[in-house]
C-alpha cells in the first residue's frame, strides 16, 4: 500500500462492487471457529492485515487455519487452544486485541497480546476489568491498561457485567470468556451493540440467551461445547459507508455496493444519510436469510441533521458521515462523539480536521462535532495526513473525490491495508483517479540507482522500475537468438515482439526467466548498444509509460526517465559517484567495460545519459543507503 496518494475529483462515479467481508464478523467467526469442536468453513472473510493478524494468533494458540484466498478453515476446540509460547501480535486491531483477550482468558497459563504503535495507545481497561471480575489477572501498562496486555487465564467464574461505555469489543470478551466460566455470565447492555457475537455463538448452538429491549440488550451464556461454522460473511458495512457516501455527494453519481451485512446495529448510517435527503435505496437479499442487503445511493442536494452516538453504535462511519455533513446545506451536529478519541486515531480530532481542510467549518463542542455544511462547489482540494488510520485516510479520499477537478493530497494511506486492501482499485473502478508519486532516478552505472530504487519504493510503499533490466533483456535476447547487436532493425523488431515482464520478483522475456543471465558480460558488452537503437527505446518507453499508469506512479530508475520518460516526475534524482567508488561497487564489471557503456550512453544521440535541469544531483560516494534516502524523502514532502 502506498503511503502518499493523490485522489482526483472532477468525475461523476458510476458502477458497483462489493467491499470486503465485515471484519467485525471475521474477526469473531475465527475465534468461534477457533473454539469449536471440528472444522469451520468461512467464505469471504475480510482480507485486510487486521483479520489476518487475528487469524495468525489463533494458528499461534494451536488452531489450524487453512487459506486458500477465498474458503478459510479453521479447526480447533477447547481441549486444543493452549497459551502460545510467544506474544500474539494484533497488529492495528482494537477488536483483535480485546476479543482475543477474552479468548485467551479462558485459557491455563499466561498470554501476551502486543500491537503497534497506535494499539499500545489504545486503553484496554475496559476489558480488563470484567476478565479481571472472572478471575483472569490482566495487567497492562498504567492504570488505563495499555498494551502489552498480559492475560493470566483458566479458572473463570460467570460474572454479572454491565459495561459503562456500551462496546461490542468488551461485551464480546467477556461472552467468550464466558464460554470458559463456570456458571453464567451476563452482559447488560443499556444501548445496544454489534450484535454478531450473539449471532454468531447462537448459530455455533452455544448455550446463550439474548433478551432484547429495542434500546438495550441482555446476553447469557454458560459453558457448552461448540460446533463447527459454515459462514458467508458478507460486505462491511463500515467500508461500504464510504462508497455510499460517495454517491451521495459526488456530483452526478450513481454507485451500488452488492451484498453487505444489513442487522440493524451496523446500518444506523443509512437512516442519517436518508435523513439528510440522500437518494439511497436498500435492497434486502432474501437469499442470504435477510441479513444482507445490496445498497444504491445517487448524488442529491443534502440538508443538516442531528445525529446521536446511538444510531451509529461504534461510530465507525462517523468521517464518512461528516463528509456529508459538509457537503450539505446548514449545520449537522454529532452528539456524543467522545468515543471518537480513542479510536486508531483522535478521530474526532482528525474528522474535524479534514471537514476545515476541504473547506467546510468544522469545531469540537465537548464531546459533540458541529459542522457547518457548504454548497456544492464549495468543496477544495487540499493536503491531509491520516496519521496512519484507515478509517480518516479512506475518508479523505471520499473528500479529495468530492472537491471537484483537482487533486488532493493523503499521507499516511498505507494504514488502509489493514482493513481494505483493494480500496484504491475499486476507486478506479468507480470512476475516481488516483495516483502515488513518481520518483525518477537516473545516473551512470555503479552510481547507486538500484540500491536507492529499492529503498525508496519500500519506504513509499510503491513499485519500483529498472528500465535498465528492460534493455538487458532484449540484448539478451538478441545474443540468444543470434541476431547481431548492432544491426538496428532486427533488434527493434525483436523488441517490438517481445514480451517484457521486468519484475520484481524476476525479470522475464517471452516467459524465459533471464533475472541472471542479464548481469553476464556478453550482456553487459551489448547492451548499449541496444539502447542507442532509436526504435528500441520508442518501444521501452512507451512500455514504461504504461507500466506507471497500470501503478499510478511509483519508482523509476534508467538513463532517461527525468529528461524523457517522465518529464514531469514528482521528484527526479540524478546520481553520481567517483569513478573509483563506481567501478568498486560493481566488482563483476570490468573497470574498462564500465567506461565504455558510460561513454556510449552520454554520447549517443537518442536520450543520452544526462542530468535534467530539474533533477537533484546526488553524489553517494562515502555516503549510507538511509543518508541518501532521506534526502530523496525530504524533496518529496
Ligand atoms: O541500469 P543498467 O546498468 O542495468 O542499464 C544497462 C544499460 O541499459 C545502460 O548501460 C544503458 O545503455 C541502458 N539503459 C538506457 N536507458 C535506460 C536504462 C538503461 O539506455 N533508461
Amino acid at each position: 500500500m502506498p503511503v502518499t496518494v493523490m485522489v482526483a475529483g472532477g468525475a461523476p462515479l458510476g458502477g458497483e462492487l462489493r467491499v470486503p467481508g465485515d471484519k467485525s464478523i471475521s474477526h469473531r467467526a475465527l475465534c468461534i471457529g477457533a473454539l469449536g469442536e471440528g472444522t469451520s468453513v468461512v467464505r469471504g472473510l475480510s482480507d485486510g492485515d487486521d483479520v489476518r493478524r487475528t487469524r495468525d494468533a489463533l494458528a499461534a494458540l494451536g488452531a489450524e487455519v487453512h487459506d486458500d484466498g477465498d474458503v478459510v478453515t479453521v479447526s480447533g476446540g477447547r481441549g486444543v487452544l493452549h497459551a502460545p509460547g510467544a506474544p500474539l501480535d494484533c497488529g492495528n486491531s482494537g477488536t483483535g486485541m480485546r476479543l482475543l483477550a477474552g479468548l485467551v482468558a479462558g485459557l491455563d497459563g499466561e498470554t501476551v497480546l502486543v500491537g503497534d504503535a497506535s494499539l499500545s495507545s489504545r486503553p484496554m481497561d475496559r476489558v480488563a476489568a470484567p476478565l479481571s471480575a472472572m478471575g483472569a489477572t490482566v495487567t497492562g501498562r498504567g492504570p488505563r491498561c495499555f498494551p502489552p496486555l498480559t492475560v493470566k487465564g483458566g479458572g473463570l467464574q460467570g460474572v454479572e457485567w454491565t459495561p459503562e461505555v456500551a462496546s461490542a469489543q468488551v461485551k464480546s470478551a467477556v461472552l467468550l470468556a464466558g464460554l470458559s466460566a463456570s456458571g453464567v455470565t451476563v452482559v447488560h447492555e443499556p444501548v445496544r451493540t454489534r450484535t454478531h457475537t450473539e449471532e454468531l455463538l447462537e448459530s455455533a448452538g452455544a448455550d446463550i440467551e439474548v433478551v432484547d429491549d429495542g434500546v438495550g440488550r441482555t446476553v447469557r451464556v454458560r459453558a457448552s461445547p461448540l460446533e463447527p461454522l459454515d459462514l458467508i460473511v458478507p460486505g462491511d458495512p463500515s467500508q461500504a459507508a464510504f462508497w455510499v457516501v460517495a454517491g451521495c455527494i459526488v456530483p452526478e453519481s450513481a454507485i451500488r455496493v452488492r451484498a453487505i451485512y444489513a442487522g440493524a446495529t451496523r446500518t444506523g448510517f443509512l437512516g442519517v444519510l436518508v435523513r439528510m435527503g440522500a437518494s439511497v435505496d436498500v435492497v434486502t437479499r432474501l437469499r442470504d436469510g435477510g441479513s444482507c442487503a445490496d445498497v444504491a445511493a445517487r448524488s442529491a442536494p443534502l440538508s443538516g441533521t442531528v445525529v446521536h452516538a446511538s444510531e451509529i453504535p461504534s461510530l465507525d462511519e462517523v468521517p464518512a458521515l461528516a463528509l456529508a455533513a459538509a457537503s450539505a446545506e446548514g449545520t449537522t451536529r454529532f452528539v456524543g462523539m467522545g468515543e471518537l478519541r480513542v479510536k486508531e486515531s483522535d478521530r474526532l480530532e482528525g474528522t474535524a480536521r479534514l471537514v476545515e481542510a476541504m473547506g467546510a467549518a468544522a469545531r469540537v463542542e465537548g464531546d459533540d462535532l458541529v459542522i457547518e455544511g457548504v454548497r456544492p462547489g464549495g468543496l477544495r482540494h487540499f493536503r491531509f495526513d491520516s496519521g496512519g488510520d484507515h478509517r480518516m485516510a479512506m475518508a479523505a479520499a471520499v473528500a479529495a473525490l468530492a472537491a471537484g477537478p483537482g487533486e488532493s493530497r493523503i499521507d499516511g494511506f498505507s494504514g488502509v491495508a489493514t482493513s481494505y486492501p483493494a480500496f484504491l482499485q475499486h476507486l478506479r473502478h468507480l470512476g475516481g483517479g488516483a495516483r502515488v508519486q513518481l520518483v525518477a532516478i537516473d545516473g551512470p552505472a555503479g552510481s547507486g540507482k538500484s540500491t536507492v530504487s529499492t529503498e525508496i519504493a519500500a519506504r513509499l510503499g510503491v513499485a519500483r522500475l529498472d528500465t535498465g533490466a528492460m534493455y538487458r533483456a532484449v540484448a539478451w535476447a538478441a545474443l540468444e537468438r543470434g541476431v547481431d547487436p548492432s544491426d538496428a532493425p532486427a533488434v527493434a523488431e525483436l523488441a517490438r515482439d517481445a514480451a517484457i515482464d521486468p519484475g520484481p520478483p524476476d525479470v522475464s522475456i517471452d516467459g524465459v526467466v533471464v533475472t541472471g543471465a542479464i548481469r553476464d558480460a556478453p550482456v553487459n558488452a551489448a547492451v548499449s548498444t541496444v539502447a542507442a537503437n532509436p526504435a528500441v527505446r520508442a518501444t521501452l518507453v512507451e512500455r514504461q509509460r504504461a507500466w506507471a499508469a497500470a501503478h499510478g506512479g511509483g519508482v523509476v530508475e534508467g538513463r532517461d526517465i527525468g529528461t524523457v520518460v517522465f518529464p514531469d516526475a514528482d521528484v527526479k534524482v540524478f546520481l553520481t559517484a567517483t569513478p573509483e567508488e563506481r567501478v568498486r561497487r560493481r566488482h563483476d564489471e570490468a573497470a574498462d567495460g564500465i567506461a565504455r557503456r558510460d561513454e556510449l550512453d552520454t554520447t549517443r544521440a537518442a536520450s543520452p545519459l544526462a542530468r535534467a535541469d530539474d533533477a537533484k544531483l546526488v553524489d553517494t560516494t562515502g555516503r549510507t543507503v538511509d543518508d541518501v534516502v532521506d534526502e530523496v524523502l525530504s524533496w518529496l514532502r
